[in-house]
């Protein structure tokens, strides 16, 4: 770690070249999950056989069942806030190194077809008292391809006033 002093005596400190790189493995869902996402920009949850519980994004295993799933299903790229919260601080965002323009939110969704939680960003807009829990939200997809959650951009009110 290095730590530096300025004019006005605060200090900054950095990792210096240090890095962490890890290789992290999707797996067979995950990797089925992001590759539906990156062609054809469908969102694929799986069903539990046992509970019927759908899960975004699919995964191999129902947790409380402990019993495997081999039905994926797509569900909406539509839904609803179940939470939310608005950025308005300003720090380096760790995928670009960049500062990422505020506000934006970060928001938990119900996405249509699904009963488990989502997380992405969403979109700000003017009238911030358009937000609430329970507005009706889209999936604003990307138009380059990414093996990744960046294929969408974020998420936008449906309906807005
Ligand atoms: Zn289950």
């Amino acid at each position: 770690m290095k730590t530096e002093e300025n004019k006005q005596g605060l200090f900054t400190m950095s990792s210096g070249e240090g890095a962490q790189p890890y290789n992290y493995a999707a797996g067979l869902y995950g990797s089925k999950f992001l590759t539906e996402l990156r062609d054809k920009k469908q969102i694929l949850g799986s069903r539990c056989p046992k509970c019927k519980t759908v899960y975004v994004p699919a995964r191999q295993v129902c947790g409380p069942c402990f019993h495997e799933m081999t039905e994926l299903v797509p569900v909406a790229s539509e839904g609803k806030i179940m939470s939310y919260t608005i950025l308005r601080f300003q720090f380096l965002d760790p995928e670009t190194g960049e500062k990422k323009p505020v506000p934006y939110g970060y928001a938990m969704f119900k996405l249509d077809g699904a009963d488990t939680h989502f997380q992405h960003f969403l979109e700000v807009p003017e009238d911030e008292s358009q937000l609430f829990i329970g507005a009706r939200v889209k999936a604003v997809f990307s138009e380059e391809k990414f093996n990744s959650l960046k294929m969408i951009k974020h998420f936008t009110l449906a309906n807005p006033i």
